[in-house]
């Protein structure tokens, strides 16, 4: 099985970095440095192929989408209408915001042809000349970084007209966003894009049908194009060698927290949380895990009783959760439980567009009601009522912003249920401040 087989290999195997293999080089962010590392050549292997038989092979590779909901890429590409005579789009999702969510920003700032070279080869499958990266706007070192990427790129006649003598054109265009976690829905992403006020959009149509200025568009997450070039270089066998059979290769897992060393750990899917705290030094000294998220705060958090789950779409799911952006924010038990799951809704509550009425009221609402119970002012029948307005905002709301903002007030009320009562019976947080970092 593949726990079994994950659980024999040596550490080196399991950590065997392809997106991150030379983050740490000088000027690993240069197009030197990435032509010496296989850089471009899984693109002409691309240009080899037809269009078709290009997003048949993306598809038989199996590769997920790495954005947290685990689409599959081929099949998205596949979703393209041909011969429309409309002009196509590949929109790539920078905006990385989901607490403890931080993956994409290092792999642009680090490695930001891996994402233009897989730009490349998804443009030639649509058959796209036109390519965006919508860019978390507070990430202005990245923007640089990004556009300079770019400049090389149509320098060195990647980019721009009849790339590589294939007679394939196409120019990226990178584009910050203001700051607005609702832009990293896909559709309040093509909004903001188009120049109108991000919110999302009613799906279907899917950006597949009608994106970008109404066209069919593609929107993948910064990982999952970046992951393309590999799989074409090295081939879909070597890919589909690691993880699951539906969840297969590998993957960029961010670990944070009381953790001894944080960062980004690129694993094959199906590693457990014990693995990777085993590989990289375990929670702090003296400390114990006490709740994590799969991948980041809108996921359900798991307990230490869940540190064997494989960290795969199907094994995350059948405990509970969500796999998600595999941010793994690792919490030990100095954290007040309450106080970290109402710092989460008040972002929620603050980053809710307003557009539906269930997710605009009920943040708001969860908020002042866990705001109490923290502070010793809270009625046990809160709880219910915590439970309740939850219970009125999943499924209930326009996008999956609301769901999130669901999902860690049930999470938590099922394995910390006496915590919260605590407080209330307690008059107040049983947890000192000065010995939590949770609180920074
Ligand atoms: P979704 O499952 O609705 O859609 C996933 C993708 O598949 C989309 O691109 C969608 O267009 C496409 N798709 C789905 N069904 C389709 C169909 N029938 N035809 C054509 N295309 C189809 O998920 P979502 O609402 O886009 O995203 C939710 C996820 O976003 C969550 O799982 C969460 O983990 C993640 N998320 C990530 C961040 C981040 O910072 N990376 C932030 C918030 C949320
Ligand atoms: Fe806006 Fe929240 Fe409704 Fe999404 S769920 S549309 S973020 S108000």
């Amino acid at each position: 099985t593949l726990a079994a087989e994950i659980n024999n290999s040596s550490p080196e195997k399991l950590l065997s970095p392809v997106l991150s293999a030379f983050w740490d080089q000088p000027n690993s962010w240069t197009l030197e440095t990435y032509e010496r590392h296989e850089g471009y050549q899984g693109l002409k292997r691309a240009l080899a192929m037809s269009p078709d038989a290009l997003i048949a092979y993306v598809k038989e590779s199996g590769l997920r989408g790495r954005g947290g909901a685990g689409f599959p890429t081929g099949m998205k590409w596949q979703f393209i209408p041909q011969g429309d005579g409309k002009p196509h789009y590949l929109v790539v999702n920078a905006d990385e915001s989901e607490p403890g969510t931080c993956k994409d920003i290092p792999l642009l700032f680090a490695n930001p042809h891996s994402l233009i070279e897989g730009m490349i080869i998804a443009c030639y499958a649509i058959r796209s000349e036109h390519a965006f990266i919508y860019l978390r706007g507070e990430a202005v070192p990245v923007l640089r970084r990004l556009h300079e990427a770019v400049r090389e790129a149509y320098a060195a006649g990647y980019l721009g007209r009849n790339i590589l003598g294939s007679g394939l054109n196409l120019d990226i265009t990178v584009h910050a966003g203001a700051g607005a976690y609702i832009c990293g829905e896909e559709t309040a992403l093509l909004d903001s894009l188009e120049g109108r006020r991000g919110q999302p959009r009613l799906r279907p149509p899917f950006p597949a049908v009608a994106g970008l200025y109404a066209c069919p568009t593609v929107v993948n997450n910064v990982e999952s194009i970046a992951s393309v070039p590999a799989i074409l270089h090295r081939g879909k066998e070597w890919f589909t060698s690691m993880g699951s059979e539906k969840s297969p290769g590998f993957t960029l897992y961010s670990l944070s927290g009381h953790v001894v060393s944080p960062g980004q750990y690129e694993a094959p899917l199906g590693i457990t949380l014990r693995q990777l705290l085993d590989m990289s030094g375990g929670m702090r000294p003296g400390h114990r895990l006490k709740f994590w998220t799969p991948g980041g705060s809108s996921t359900p958090m798991f307990t230490d009783e869940h540190l064997d789950v494989p960290l795969d779409y199907e094994g995350v799911g059948a405990a509970g959760s969500m796999l998600g952006t595999k941010a793994l924010q690792c919490f030990d038990e100095t954290t007040c439980v309450v106080r970290a799951v109402t710092r989460w809704t008040e972002f929620y509550a603050h980053e809710s567009c307003g557009k539906c009425t269930p997710c605009r009221e009920g943040t708001y609402w969860l908020v002042q009601l866990l705001r109490d119970i923290e502070a010793g002012k809270g009625k046990l029948s809160d709880l219910d009522k915590l439970n309740d307005i939850a219970d009125n905002i999943n499924g209930k709301s326009f996008c999956a912003l609301g769901d999130g903002a669901a999902s860690p007030i049930f999470s938590s009320l099922k394995y910390f249920r006496e915590e919260y009562e605590q407080h209330i019976t307690g008059r107040g947080c049983p947890f000192d401040p000065a010995k939590s970092t949770a609180w920074a």
